[in-house]
């Protein structure tokens, strides 16, 4: 089985000098062929905050075991090509508001400490839309530090008038997805797929993720804010 999670997603992973002021296109290679949920306008640019997560070689291991149990079963996933825990939707951002969004994300994270935190159990998500389903790990741990950042983010977006993230997060890292509303059918060999997570040779395989650098992509930048140690 071809397995190309390592590949570098282009315009979600660029560093932020690769790619200064390239414009954003609707070429759907560029983001993994997946539907694009708001038209993209010149001066608009696709925004979100996050962790990024850095597979491990069992990681790596254990998603092979699941696409192809999942496959097995009719539901082809293709896994995602960088792997992330979102801190906020996906919003738009007029250009000359980057600078200025950046700032405030960065005073108010100001005091904001490192954590690790770990995930283990498989979710189902759907988005907004109900055009693509995704197979995530929710996380276990560090839930309260995730909450008091989501409200520093959330005040920067309320600031900038954009969609906060939402009421009741599920904090989770998606492992793969599809296109479609196929929640049902994953919902129903999700039991199955969980076996193979908890059932490992060295017990349950639990996803550790440092949080300690958090990330904005604006487009095809990327700003990062270091966590105090
Ligand atoms: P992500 O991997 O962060 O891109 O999230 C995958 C999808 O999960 C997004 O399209 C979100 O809209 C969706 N999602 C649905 N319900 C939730 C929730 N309660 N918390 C976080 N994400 C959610």
């Amino acid at each position: 089985m071809v397995f190309q999670c390592r590949r570098k997603r282009r315009w979600k992973n660029m560093s932020p000098k690769q790619d200064e002021e390239e414009p954003q296109t609707e070429d759907s290679s560029l983001h993994g062929g997946r539907i694009r949920s708001f038209k993209h306008e010149r001066g608009n640019w696709a925004t979100y905050v996050y962790f990024p997560y850095h597979p491990e070689e069992e990681f790596e291991e254990l998603l092979e075991e699941l696409l192809s149990a999942a496959a097995s079963h009719g539901v082809v996933l293709t896994p995602q090509e960088e792997f992330h825990l979102s801190l906020s939707q996906t919003v738009v951002l007029r250009h000359h508001w980057i600078q200025p969004f950046m700032q405030s994300l960065r005073a108010g994270l100001t005091h904001c400490k490192r954590f690790v935190c770990s995930a283990g159990r498989l979710r189902v998500y759907c988005n907004a839309e109900r055009t693509r389903t995704f197979l995530g790990m929710e996380a276990f741990t560090g839930h309260a530090q995730l909450l008091d950042l989501v409200r520093v983010i959330d005040q920067t977006l309320t600031e900038f008038q954009l969609e906060t993230f939402y009421k009741d997060p599920s904090f989770h890292v998606s492992l793969a997805w599809c296109v479609g509303d196929l929640t049902e059918e994953l919902k129903e060999i999700t039991k199955e797929l969980q076996s193979l997570v908890d059932e490992r040779d060295d017990g349950p395989f639990h996803l550790n993720l440092d949080c300690a650098e958090l990330r904005c992509r604006t487009g095809n930048k990327t700003f990062r804010f270091s966590l105090e140690a």
